[in-house]
């Protein structure tokens, strides 16, 4: 590579420029020769099932929560929170829809026996 200040062909390896003395890039050191840390990534699954589970989307963000809190076992953990958030409230509305559709459907026979009862005694 090239110095950055005064343009001499140095190391790559070199952390400050042996012509001029300046560091020669933002990350000082690189090869240390042990693993790197992984770049923070962001858990895109998790996200979206996240949002989608606001958005009502609860079947959908259930499964991306799910894949996304598998992918953020990957990814250091991240994500994981909003997985897990996800999943709880695609859950809950999977749960109160059900309960919802229940509701209704009983009442819907409830009101058309009551309304044949009245049909009959008419
Ligand atoms: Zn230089």
């Amino acid at each position: 590579m090239f110095c950055r200040n005064c343009g001499a062909q140095i190391d790559d390896a070199a952390a400050v420029c042996p012509n001029c003395g300046v560091a020669t890039n933002a990350n000082p050191a690189p090869y240390y020769g042990g693993a790197a840390p992984a770049p923070a990534q962001s858990n895109g699954l998790a996200i979206a099932g996240f949002v989608l589970s606001l958005l009502g989307f609860n079947v959908i963000a259930l499964i991306l929560s799910a894949v996304g809190l598998a992918q953020s076992k990957k990814l250091n953990g991240n994500g994981k929170g909003l997985a897990i958030a996800g999943i709880v409230i695609s859950s809950i509305s999977v749960v109160g829809f059900i309960i919802l559709l229940i509701v209704l459907v009983g009442g819907a026979a409830a009101a058309a026996s009551t309304f044949a009862a009245v049909g009959l005694l008419a």
